[in-house]
């Protein structure tokens, strides 16, 4: 008799602990079996196995309890192999957050150990030759002929009819066989193939990656220094030693393009994972990763645990972006992963940006990482030329409209010159929302403390923090107005704005919600490619990865957006914005120019972005990271103290610090403040903030909070802690 131990994901016992179940044989640790729990049937992931000559009875007379059996076996083979497993472990450690969550971050969903429901397999049947031989007609000859030429093709893509094969059949020559089909994630293809030789610059750079092993790797590349073809070419390479790469891309705007590059390059070797496919191609692409039928998966964060075997490079484009940190349990930060595995793979890694994070660059001066230098565009191309706008002005000069004069003028020189014009609206806090002009309140969500967001094409209002919404009501709640105005500049409105304002503009609107379906991104870029519009309209979206010939002018709309939120990356986000959406501009034969309206026309950020000077901005901002004691030159985690009941959480964040500062002796403990979205789906959060030097003791002493608070006390109150916090919301 066999003891198991299974990990559940459930609601109520989310406890990080096994609950162990009899079964007859041995079983693999890491597949998923059956078992009941409670009055219900669930799905459970075995953890540990241990052998007992015991009887059942015995054991439950030792134990105390009555054990149940396994139901059923779900999986032949452990989801995920050793290494993997492993690599869970230690993520459920270093992020302190249960096994069970690292594993369902791992898998794709038809995969994960709670998943109950299969997008199944499909089949396709395709003619498999048997025998050699001379069959009874010419046409039958041809025909065989043709299947030993075209093994394993279906009927309906060969040249002959359904009859001919059957006569082949009857001969014995060929038989049908019932294949697995993969389905193919749609790419884009608009490109024709060019044949590339590396610049001597870029070529120094491969040289030089490939002349260390298990190397971390930063490669400094203004936009269009031609990275990519650096990526490409390191890839090649390690794929004629053998070994397997990833290729990471931030989640949103650049997969598309990113993909058609390798798939071009390296066509069936290729496997994608990202959040917008299907989950049946989902399915299949992991499936071919793990069977080792591809050597390279292109993907968004979650793809650093694709199952490749043999990894010898593990790329992060654009590194760093803020969507390589998980902001959900698991919170973990994906370049953290990846030095993880390359260093059980002994694999190099290659992290590239034209504004590389304050941390990357500054373990790079420190000779932790390699630093490799693209300063110059392709061609010489030359960076585009920035203006920057003071709305101050404009609003002196009586221009109260989101467009300068400036700005209006170019957009329509670039579209009377035939040309095409990114524009970007930065959104946060543009959103429309909705104010009662007789008592001043502003409508906002029941269950979050934000405002709802009104989008006019249905007439609804919106929580972008929970599922809420409701019709625009034509009575204020709050004192029954009937005076209810839209305030704000969602790109919506802007987009109808700009229909108005330019002779012969179209525009493509590029944000969250024209992209939500299926393929969006792809058939918006597609359209914009095909030169259908010339304008197109986007938040942060738009700034990342885009290879438009024709974009010759770019529009930053309101730059300081990002720089008013309370977060401490907000000038360096902002830096990274503008320099990676100015990239935009220029990248054809045509010189590009760029115009950046803003409030704060001296501000560091603004200007140095304005210049391309990542060193002035680095400098000036390292400055500022010392005085405030921030990343890089400590470390920090956050603690969110989360509970329904307002008092409890205010309660227990004071007694969460007082037990910190009594136990922790560096750096400093912060807090408990409000976080900056107070209520979010009826939980009130309180956070601390902990800046710290030595990982051990803060890992030791918020263990026992954790425990504490979830596992013990599993109470009204729990903790989360998040290291390298992202996000402040
Ligand atoms: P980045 O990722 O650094 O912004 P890309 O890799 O997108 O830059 O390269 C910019 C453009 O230059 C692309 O259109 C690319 O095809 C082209 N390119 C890159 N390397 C070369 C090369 N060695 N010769 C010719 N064109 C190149
Ligand atoms: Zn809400």
């Amino acid at each position: 008799m066999y003891i198991i131990k299974v990990l559940i994901e459930h609601p109520v016992h989310s406890l990080d602990t096994t609950f162990d179940y009899l079964y007859h044989e041995a079983l693999q640790v890491g597949i998923r079996v059956m078992i009941p729990f409670g009055y219900q049937k669930i799905i459970g992931y075995v953890e540990a196995i241990e052998e007992t000559n015991l009887t059942p009875e015995q054991l439950e007379k030792e134990a105390g309890f009555h054990y149940q059996y396994i139901q059923a076996v779900i999986d032949e083979e452990p989801l995920l192999n050793q290494e993997l497993r492993e690599l869970a472990l230690k993520l459920a450690k270093m992020t302190m957050s249960p096994r069970i969550a690292c594993l369902q971050a791992m898998l794709p969903t038809q995969l994960k150990p709670s998943t109950n429901h299969s997008v199944g397999i499909k089949m396709k049947t395709v003619i498999h030759v048997l025998n050699d031989g001379v069959p009874q007609t010419k046409k039958q000859q041809e025909c065989l002929q043709y299947l030993k030429e075209h093994p394993l093709s279906q009927i309906k893509d060969i040249p002959y009819t359904k009859g001919v094969v059957d006569r082949l059949l009857e001969q014995g020559f060929v038989e049908y066989q019932k294949i697995e089909q993969y389905r193919q994630p749609h790419f884009m293809n608009n490109h024709q193939q060019k044949t590339i030789t590396l610049t001597i610059d870029q070529q120094k750079v491969v040289d030089g990656i490939l002349s260390k092993k298990e190397r971390v790797s930063l490669i400094h590349g203004v936009t269009g220094s031609g990275k990519t073809e650096v990526y490409l070419a390191l890839a090649s390479v390690i794929l004629k030693e053998g070994r397997t790469v990833m290729m990471l891309v931030p989640e949103i705007s650049l997969t598309p393009m990113m993909v058609e590059v390798f798939k071009q390059r390296f066509h069936d070797q290729v496997a994608i994972l990202h959040s917008r496919l299907s989950q049946g191609e989902k399915y299949d692409e992991y499936r071919r990763i793990k069977r080792q039928e591809v050597k390279i998966v292109v993907g968004a964060r979650s793809a650093i645990f694709a199952p490749l075997e043999n990894i010898g490079l593990i790329i992060l484009d654009e590194e760093h972006d803020a969507s390589y940190k998980q902001d959900s349990k698991p919170r973990y930060l994906t370049s953290q992963i990846a030095r993880m595995r390359a260093k059980t793979h002994h694999a190099r890694v290659v992290l590239g940006s034209a504004t590389p994070s304050l941390e990357s660059y500054s373990r790079a001066q420190k000779g932790i990482y390699d630093l490799y230098v693209l300063d110059k565009r392709i061609n010489q191309k030359p960076l585009p030329h920035v203006q920057i706008i003071d709305m101050v002005n404009e609003m002196k000069n009586h221009n109260y409209s989101l467009f300068s004069y400036e700005m209006k003028k170019r957009i329509q020189e670039t579209i009377d010159r035939g040309e095409q014009v990114l524009l970007l609206l930065n959104k946060r806090g543009y959103a429309t929302y909705v104010r009662c002009q007789d008592c001043g309140e502003v409508i906002k969500c029941p269950h979050c403390d934000v405002t709802l967001t009104y989008h006019k094409d249905e007439n609804m209002l919106k929580c972008h923090y929970c599922e809420h919404q409701i019709p625009l009501m034509k009575q204020c709640p709050h004192c029954g107005g009937k005076h209810l105005k839209t305030v704000g500049m969602g790109t919506q409105k802007v987009e109808e704005d700009i229909q108005r304002m330019f002779h012969h503009a179209s525009v493509i609107r590029y944000d969250v919600d024209t992209t939500k379906n299926k393929d969006g991104h792809m058939k918006l870029l597609e359209k914009f490619r095909k030169k259908e519009a010339n304008i197109l309209l986007g938040t942060q979206m738009i700034a990342k990865g885009l290879d438009f010939e024709d974009v010759t002018f770019v529009g930053v709309l309101n730059a300081d957006m990002s720089l008013n939120v309370p977060d401490f990356r907000a000038s360096e986000r902002t830096f990274q914005l503008l320099c990676q959406v100015s990239g935009r501009s220029g990248r054809g034969k045509k010189q590009g120019t760029v115009i950046i309206q803003t409030y704060n026309p001296d501000h560091y950020a603004i200007e140095s972005a304005a210049k391309h000077d990542y060193q002035s901005f680095y400098q000036q901002e390292m400055i500022y990271r010392q005085k405030a004691q921030y990343p890089p030159y400590c470390h920090m985690v956050s603690i969110i103290v989360q509970s329904k009941e307002e008092l409890l959480v205010h309660q227990s964040a004071l007694d969460i610090k007082k037990y910190l500062v009594s136990h922790i002796h560096q750096g400093a403990v912060l807090g408990p403040a409000k976080s900056v979205i107070y209520k979010m789906q009826d939980i009130y959060r309180e956070r601390i903030l902990i800046k710290f030097i030595n990982s051990q003791e803060i890992y030791q002493v918020l263990e026992v909070v954790n425990d504490y608070y979830n596992k013990k006390q599993k109470g009204k109150v729990t903790v989360v802690c998040d290291f390298n916090p992202y996000s402040q919301i």
